[in-house]
């Protein structure tokens, strides 16, 4: 091993970070959030051009399998670089780091901070108290003590925008480790999130999801049941604010008023993900998670009979321990009659800490991989059908930024349908080339399994809205080159360069 020659530190101004981010979105709007902290202390981001940043964050996962595996791997990866580069900065966080605290710092002792899920905004105090001590530091807090949302957030992208109506979950479904890591709900007012929904608007989204971990039972702190659907309506009233999405709902939650509210709320769009995780009665109990499959189908028919085209998309466990053939069978015959548009499909795996992970009858791993198969099967076909359906609808997309190798071998530009469907689809020759934050309307010309294809045949049968948040996006990427705004080029074709992706679930 060479010995690290020390080299001046950077000026804060002068230092570049990076969020890595595993999981879910609750993660990737913390990562937003970690983001916008760090700019706030006068760090930029790094680009991809540029070599490894002086301060990586990772915003760690516990849910997914082999969470610690991939953490480790990437620090022993920065490992080297840290020991050439003395003064960069690493640091870790997320519900991994609030599950093994000081394991982290024995198992990579290069690491500079840990901090827990609860404690967010403490990352630039933490970096900065670790350079000045010249000491990793460690800190975990037990419960919640700013709402996150209060913290300064660097969104991905300035069109769409993600805003925390509560964090934690009073439910203890038995194979999850949420209400261990991010303890018992806790429900921001109305009125805060209201003024964050407002502001982000007023810079320029038209789109937002809200966020929480069981959307269905915001209010149970403050008492008031029906809380959600009032939300909803009042997300109604917001001048500017096109599309109202959220996740994720529970289905023993789920209550008639919601319904109500996204089908008499212009701006709810037709779409709802409520995770299913097993179609069998047995399962469902030994998950403890309090609704049985009836419910839950009872819940869709009552969706759909308010809001026909809604699209429907679910999370589902296979090889709960002690699932049996039979038990199996009933989540194909509840997958088969939900006519979900897509689904994202889990095989179980032990999580230390989660009640399951003690069960006898673990399944063999290639039962579960044969039914995961199975299951996986059942629902391409199923979406592909669902999405046939779509074939020669006329389609609002709302132009995302980035775009698939696909995307750049064809020139098809994408985005989302206001039932959140992907859809690539071409500029016809003459047409006008949107920025991402756009509304194009185009016919939807074919279907795969995972997305639909709108090629129209002319211009005569392609529309496009120039929208606000086009126009934030045009200010976005001036601001950051530092050249004043200019109208999008007209009569253009293809994949605009240089944008930045979104993040997306991994
Ligand atoms: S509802 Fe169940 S799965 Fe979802 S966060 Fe709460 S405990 Fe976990």
């Amino acid at each position: 091993m060479t010995t690290p020659q020390p080299q001046p530190a950077p000026a804060a101004d002068d230092r570049t970070y990076e969020v890595r981010t595993f999981g879910c979105q609750m993660n990737v709007h913390d990562s937003e959030r970690l983001s916008g902290l760090l700019e706030a202390a006068g760090l930029t981001k790094s680009g991809p051009e540029t070599s490894t940043a002086d301060v990586v964050v990772f915003n760690t996962c516990a849910v997914r399998e082999n969470a610690d595996n991939k953490l480790y791997g990437n620090l022993g990866i920065l490992a080297p670089i840290k020991e050439k580069r003395p003064d960069m900065q690493i640091a870790v966080g997320g519900c991994l780091a609030q599950k093994d605290r000081e394991t982290i710092l024995a198992k990579a002792p290069w690491v500079d901070v840990v901090f827990g899920t609860h404690n967010v905004g403490s990352l630039p105090t933490l970096l900065e108290r670790a350079r000045h001590n010249n000491e990793a530091q460690l800190e975990i807090l037990e419960s919640l003590d700013v709402f996150p949302s209060t913290l300064p957030t660097k969104r991905d992208n300035v069109y769409a925008g993600w805003v925390s109506i509560s964090v934690g979950c009073n439910n203890t479904c038995t194979f999850c480790i949420v209400p261990a890591l991010r303890g018992k709900e806790r429900d921001r007012r109305p009125g805060d999130i209201l003024a964050e929904v407002q502001a982000l608007v007023d810079d320029g989204a038209i789109e937002v999801t809200l966020l929480g971990q069981n959307v269905n039972s915001y209010g149970v702190e403050f008492g008031d049941r029906f809380a959600f659907g009032k939300l909803l309506r009042a997300c109604g009233e917001i001048d500017g604010l096109e599309r109202v999405r959220f996740t994720s709902p529970h289905p023993a939650a789920f209550t008639d008023d919601v319904i109500d509210a996204m089908a008499e709320t212009p701006n709810a769009m037709p779409q709802l993900h409520m995770p299913l995780q097993s179609g069998s009665d047995k399962v469902l109990k030994d998950m403890r998670r309090s609704y049985r499959s009836k419910k839950f189908l009872g819940i869709l028919d009552k969706v759909r009979e308010r809001i026909p085209h809604a699209a429907i998309t679910t999370d589902i466990i296979v090889g709960f321990p002690g699932e049996t053939e039979e038990d199996f069978q009933a989540t194909l015959d509840v997958v088969e009659a939900s006519r979900f548009s897509s689904a994202f499909t889990f095989q179980y795996s032990k999580r230390p800490g989660t009640p399951a992970a003690e069960l006898a009858d673990q399944l063999p791993k290639a039962v579960v991989q044969e039914r995961y198969e199975r299951l996986v099967a059942l629902q391409d076909r199923i979406s592909a059908e669902e999405n046939r359906k779509q074939v020669g609808r006329q389609v609002h997309v709302m132009v995302t930024a980035g775009s698939g190798r696909k995307s750049e071998e064809t020139g098809r530009l994408s985005g989302r349908a206001e039932d959140q469907r992907l859809v690539h689809f071409s500029v016809p020759e003459g047409g006008q080339t949107p920025r991402p934050g756009d509304v194009v309307t185009v016919p939807v010309t074919a279907a795969a399994p995972f997305h639909l294809l709108a090629d129209p045949a002319g211009v005569e049968s392609y529309a496009l809205r120039r929208t606000r948040a086009g126009d934030a996006w045009d200010r976005s990427q001036a601001e950051s080159c530092g050249v004043p705004a200019q109208p999008a080029a007209a009569g253009g074709r293809g994949v605009s360069l240089g944008m930045p992706s979104i993040g997306v679930r991994s």
